[in-house]
């Protein structure tokens, strides 16, 4: 891939060249104002199928000619270790995938970081007791004055090893920063009341982790109550397909108390312990990406914003960028109150220096100079306000056409009903109608009304909502309008399932016959004056078309794939020749006749679905 593959005129073409060779030495990647999925596959070097495959690691459902943000083509980028910044004006785009550009971490250089944990679950079952009874035991025990501040997150040590908890628990901020495109937390807790049991929040949030594929961990809260029963909650979290370890499964659960504080340090030797297993590791000489977690505008300290490190050092000085915000780091402080100079991946810090605010969601990155920071911003600003207007509407129809594009075979929907009975009923003939190369993957269903917290995670997972005889809570169409996503409606079972019975044969990839229209004999070969190569034929069966594929056989082997360049007959050009009737054949790029060889004409023919 070269520059000149980017079109544009000859002129522009040599000096974007030059701007190219000297940007590889410098390893960034300049990434066009307006990016496809599969734009980004070639400058990368890598197929568009592995770059979907990446994204959806990160929970992340495109096609492959969708148009990303900057900020979810960074997801692919920062993992393989490239620099990248947007074009400017006029600028061209080169794929700078010289050598070391590609190469994925050094693995020499990767150490362990903490995991990031986000506490999840119903209301009043004690998810913010958790939070600071955790963080009251842990910390303040250590350092005198404990936490002086709220930011966001904080950290805890145990045994020598850091754990970061998201101070805002719930699955719907968990899944508005997963729909913004980031990904942040790497466990979650699940926090279950012993004396209330699973309620549908709790099943929601199992829904949301789940169709983020962040593992679960499960605290049992409220030990302490006498109504407590450990029990039933392990026998409800099995009906939700969430089986401890009491169950034969491998979902870790911990009886606790936010009150008492009892099984708490159980609670975060089993975080690391799922930590262990995720190998949650970062490179810390590359330069720092992460998450913009919180951000307010602080009256004497300016713009001021809590971000969590994800990848790399970020480092007093570095010029950054997190959305359409950027700057340089003037401060940083961590979750106590005290001035640090560099951050490492999996930790929090609050940092000073950008001259706007950026967005919570927004992804951090460090980039070489504060021209690149500059500019990266301003075209995001821009790229924002016209993605705004064209605002991104998630249709059935384009689901198909997405996943149509890529090799995902999935359709993902949420589900909610008037009641019970029918949604069991919707869900089973749902799972009924399962092809046996595509399915509906049903992230979560529930009685009830569509809510925000539905169309925060169709937006995150790609997902439409069905609804079979509900409505939508106020103000749910517009949130959902905004985000481009769709929501369908029915009240008639068999329409909607129908509907993604249709869906799903267009996202079954299409399968193709090779038809053969017809086959030459080779009889004998002639050069004409330039050396080019006539093979004299006659049509043995069907007929040679002049527009037809032609596959040069010899014996079982085919040797040549091509098209025709002359088709005669005596001297004629002709546009088909029939069975039984001498012609004259020079294909594209071939040579190397033999009396003999077959010619086939053919042609794949699409099957019907
Ligand atoms: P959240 O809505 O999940 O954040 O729940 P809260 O942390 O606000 O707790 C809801 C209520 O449960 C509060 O009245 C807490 O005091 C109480 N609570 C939380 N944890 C415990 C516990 O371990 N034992 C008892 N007895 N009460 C608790």
């Amino acid at each position: 891939m070269t520059s000149e593959n980017r079109g544009g005129d000859g002129a522009a073409r040599s000096s974007g060249a030059d701007r190219a060779r000297r940007r590889a030495s410098s390893r960034v990647l300049v990434l066009p104002q307006t990016l496809t999925v599969k734009h980004l596959a070639e400058l990368v070097d890598q197929t568009p199928v592995a770059v979907i495959k990446q994204l959806m690691r990160s929970g992340i459902m495109v096609g492959s000619n969708q148009v990303i943000d900057h900020n979810v083509a960074a997801l692919v980028t920062a993992a393989s270790g490239i620099r990248t910044r947007v074009a400017e004006d006029h600028e061209e785009t080169s794929a700078l995938t010289a050598s070391g550009l590609g190469a994925g971490d050094d693995e020499a250089n990767l150490v362990t970081r903490p995991p990031v944990v986000t506490i999840l679950g119903h209301v009043d079952h004690g998810k913010t007791s958790l939070l600071d009874a955790i963080r009251q035991t842990k910390v303040a025990e250590k350092e005198v004055g404990g936490i002086t501040q709220h930011m966001g997150a904080y950290q805890v040590e145990r045994d020598g090893h850091k754990i970061t908890f998201l101070d805002t628990p719930g699955h719907e901020a968990f899944t508005a920063i997963r729909s913004r495109g980031a990904r942040v937390t790497d466990i979650a807790v699940l926090v279950v009341a012993a004396d209330d049991g699973i309620m549908p929040q709790t099943v929601e949030a199992i829904n949301h982790a789940k169709a983020a594929s962040v593992p679960i961990l499960v605290a049992i809260n409220k030990m302490d109550l006498p109504a407590a029963d450990p029990e039933r909650v392990k026998r409800q979290l099995s009906e939700q397909n969430l089986l401890v370890e009491d169950w034969g499964g491998d979902v870790i659960s911990v009886p606790v108390s936010a009150r008492t504080g009892e099984g708490l340090d159980d609670l975060l030797e089993s975080i690391l312990l799922v930590s262990e297993i995720a190998e949650l590791k970062a490179d810390p000489t590359k330069p720092a990406s992460g998450v913009v977690i919180e951000a307010r505008l602080d009256r004497k300290r300016g713009p001021t914003s809590t971000v969590l490190v994800q990848g790399g050092t970020l480092k007093i000085g570095d010029y950054m960028v997190a959305g359409s915000a950027w700057g340089r780091v003037k401060a940083l402080t961590n979750d106590q109150g005290k001035n640090i100079k560099t951050v490492p991946a999996g930790t929090p810090a609050e940092v000073l220096g950008f001259g706007s605010l950026p967005e919570a969601g927004d992804l951090l990155a460090v980039v070489p100079n504060e021209r690149t920071a500059r500019s990266t911003a301003t075209n995001r600003e821009r790229l924002k306000s016209t993605q705004q207007a064209q605002s991104r509407v998630l249709t059935l129809d384009e689901v198909v056409n997405q996943i149509d594009a890529g090799d995902v075979k999935e359709l993902n929907l949420v589900l909610k009903a008037d009641v019970q009975g029918s949604l069991e009923a919707v869900r089973q003939s749902l799972e009924h109608i399962t092809e046996a190369d595509a399915r509906v993957r049903i992230l979560h269903g529930a009685s009830g009304g569509i809510t925000e917290s539905d169309v925060l995670l169709a937006s995150a997972s790609q997902a439409i909502i069905v609804g079979f005889n509900v409505g939508e809570e106020i103000g749910v169409e517009r949130v959902a309008e905004r985000m481009g996503v769709e929501i369908r409606h029915y009240n008639i079972i068999y329409q909607l399932i129908e509907d993604v019975e249709r869906a799903l044969h267009g996202i079954l990839e299409p399968t193709y016959t090779d038809v053969i229209l017809g086959r030459a004999e080779v009889r004998e070969v002639f050069s004409s004056r330039r050396n080019v190569q006539i093979a004299g034929c006659r049509v043995m069966e069907g007929r040679i078309t002049r527009g037809a594929s032609i596959r040069v056989m010899r014996g079982d082997q085919a040797l040549h794939e091509s098209t025709i360049t002359s088709l005669r007959h005596f001297r004629e050009e002709v546009n088909e020749v029939n069975t039984g009737v001498e012609c004259g054949i020079i294909l594209q790029g071939f040579n190397d006749y033999e009396v003999g060889d077959i010619l086939e004409a053919h042609r794949q023919e699409r099957n019907p679905v």
